[in-house]
């Protein structure tokens, strides 16, 4: 037994759910997460320059405000292989003692845990170490620290534009402070809020899984320089829909380009093709260099 009332309140009703469903869309933002080192900014001189600093309070024999020339290159060779900031201290230290490659690429972990014990410190001393070298080389002279970074080019401007239309965040291993202070130098208008960095104590697996959980139901796009960091997010189920990009750009070593290139779920991307998600599927459609 209807009523002549009962069409207008379900159109009412069906009118509100649009109206709602099309705020919400307004809301649902495409992700797009960034790493910030080898993907927007070139610091692997001055990561050089901050570990020899940081290691003259180990080392006194490391003398001076730089590294000799043969070590910075030496260390820019190997740069590939680090993971977090603080590993630059004894990857510098290795770099100065003559080894290998493969002791980079390989007992990494093992060299850092060697003279974490022989310093008689911590992993967590060490970050603070180091820290305390940019923080005074900062102090000293800022436009000196600012300037020994390069941001890739082009970076900039694209990832200014994607702000329009996306929701933009940085996911570091560097400590959140030095990032927010290169995005500010550079005009760069992400805010600390969208930078979670070192201090928040969790892997970017993690933190890209907190993401997608927050933004559920909007596509999740990941760049990454490290091929690593790109596998640890393929064995997590729950990132399952993330799209992934390998910047070739980067730290990478020729063998993560080819397995980057190799990976359905990658997409290798240029300098040229950085931050073009107009649409399509991942896949390695013409990436790669
Ligand atoms: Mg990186």
């Amino acid at each position: 037994m209807g009523t002549a009332g009962d069409p207008t309140r379900r159109r009412d009703r069906t009118q509100r759910r649009i109206e709602s469903q099309r705020k919400g869309g307004m809301q649902a933002r495409p992700v797009v997460a960034l790493d910030f080192d080898g993907v927007l900014c070139d610091s692997a001189r001055e990561t050089a320059v901050s570990a020899w600093r940081a290691g003259g309070a180990y080392w006194p024999e490391w003398r001076g405000p730089e590294p000799p020339p043969a070590l910075l290159q030496r260390f820019l060779e190997v740069r590939p292989y680090l993971e977090t900031g603080y590993q630059a201290v004894i990857m510098m230290r290795m770099a100065a003692d003559g080894l290998p490659d493969s002791d980079f690429s390989e007992r990494l972990d093992e060299h850092c845990n060697r003279w974490l014990e022989k310093l008689g410190t911590t992993r967590e001393g060490l970050v603070d170490t180091f820290a305390r070298a940019r923080d005074r080389w900062i102090a000293e002279d800022e436009a000196d620290w600012l300037g020994r970074h390069r941001f890739y080019p082009g970076v900039a401007e694209r990832l200014t534009a994607a702000l329009a239309d996306h929701d933009v965040h940085i996911l570091t291993t560097k400590q959140e402070r030095f990032c927010n202070a290169l995005l500010a130098a550079a005009g760069i208008p992400v805010g600390p809020d969208r930078v979670q960095g070192l201090d928040r104590g969790c892997t970017k697996a993690a933190m890209l899984a907190a993401l997608s959980a927050r933004h559920r139901g909007c596509p999740v796009h990941f760049v990454e320089d490290r091929a690593e960091a790109l596998r640890a997010v393929l064995a997590l189920p729950e990132l399952a829909a993330v799209r992934l990009y390998y910047a070739v750009w980067g730290y990478g070593t020729p063998g993560d380009l080819a397995w980057a290139s190799r990976e359905s779920r990658v997409r290798v991307w240029t300098l040229d093709t950085f931050l073009q998600l107009g649409g399509g599927e991942p896949g390695n459609g013409g990436g790669g260099p």
